[in-house]
């Protein structure tokens, strides 16, 4: 199975025709709470792709955290370590403009007290097939998992988002690491993904790294780096594209599938998510990935 160790936050979305530049306000079109967070965006990616998932984070005492933790069991997600912290949940602001671009502010809430594991939490990770993990938990927190599962002989797949400089104990127990083109550039201080994705070999051995409407691009010490296109789409919402690409992809990575074709597989993924609202609830079943339908 596949073990998320992340966030759960409650978005709030403002959709409006264009952002607001500092100082100014603009009248938006319509307002949405969706469930989301890195961590649970990726735990119901996965699951809806057929993965068996389970969630370690925390949500708060707010009646967020009651949707934030029904979310996850809807979707099928093992939500029996998910703990309850007393306070607010975590929460995402969220700006979707005319154009399918979004801007972001995450306040951590109940995430803030995932600064380590239980026992519990290291027995699941023990067993699972891969762990996938974001930055929206402490830092402290993030590399207790990620040592846990490398200690275990676990697979571990790191979404450096939002981008900061990673610690050289996390990248050393870091099997994959899935920036977006922008966190790559961040990380590595290269513009061009190939050139980052290259710099990144000499910290971690395999990264995947995501380009938007261009696709993805795979990247492993001693190999030829590969690019694999993104479905041309109209996008509506990016929100969840990244995390919706790094959950299928672990699940099909997981059932032994090449990393190519799990790239093929995820973009469709992906694709079939920008072409609707929202973050989790936008994500498709596997039946609507395996037919690689394109609305
Ligand atoms: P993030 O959402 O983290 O910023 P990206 O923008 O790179 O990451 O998107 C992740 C993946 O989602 C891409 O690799 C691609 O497969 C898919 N995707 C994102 N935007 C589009 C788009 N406009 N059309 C088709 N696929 C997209």
């Amino acid at each position: 199975g596949i073990v998320v160790l992340g966030s759960t936050n409650m978005d709030l979305v403002a959709y409006v025709p264009k952002a607001p530049q500092r100082g100014e306000t603009v009248t938006g079109r319509e307002f949405r709470t969706v469930p989301g967070g890195k961590g649970a965006n990726q735990a119901v990616a996965a699951a809806r792709a057929g993965g068996e998932v389970a969630m370690i984070g925390a949500v708060g005492t707010d009646d967020f955290g009651v949707v934030l933790r029904e979310t996850l069991e809807h979707s099928a997600v093992d939500t029996d370590l998910l703990r309850t912290a007393e306070g607010p949940s975590g929460t995402a602001h969220i700006v979707v403009d005319d154009e399918g671009g979004n801007a972001i502010v995450v306040i951590p809430g109940a995430n803030g007290t995932v600064d380590h594991l239980t026992p519990g939490d290291e027995t699941l990770i023990a067993a699972a097939d891969a762990l996938l993990l974001q930055l929206e938990l402490p830092l402290a927190g993030v590399i207790a998992g990620a040592e846990a599962a490398h200690r275990h002989g676990v697979r571990t797949v790191l979404t450096p988002s939002p981008a900061q400089p990673l610690p050289p104990e996390l990248l050393a127990v870091t099997d994959l690491l899935v920036p977006n083109e922008h966190e790559a550039a961040l990380l590595t201080g290269i513009a061009d993904p190939r050139a980052a994705a290259e710099a990144l070999l000499r910290q971690v051995p395999q990264v995947v790294i995501t380009l938007g409407a261009a696709g993805s691009l795979h990247a492993a010490r001693g190999a030829e780096p590969v690019t694999v296109p993104a479905p041309r789409v109209r996008a509506v919402d990016t929100t969840a594209a990244g995390d919706t690409f790094v959950g299928v992809l672990t699940v099909a990575l997981v059932e032994g599938r090449p990393m190519p074709e799990a790239m093929a597989w995820a973009s469709t993924a992906a694709a079939l998510s920008v072409q609707r609202a929202g973050a989790s609830s936008s994500m498709p079943y596997r039946p609507e990935i395996d037919a690689g339908r394109l609305e």
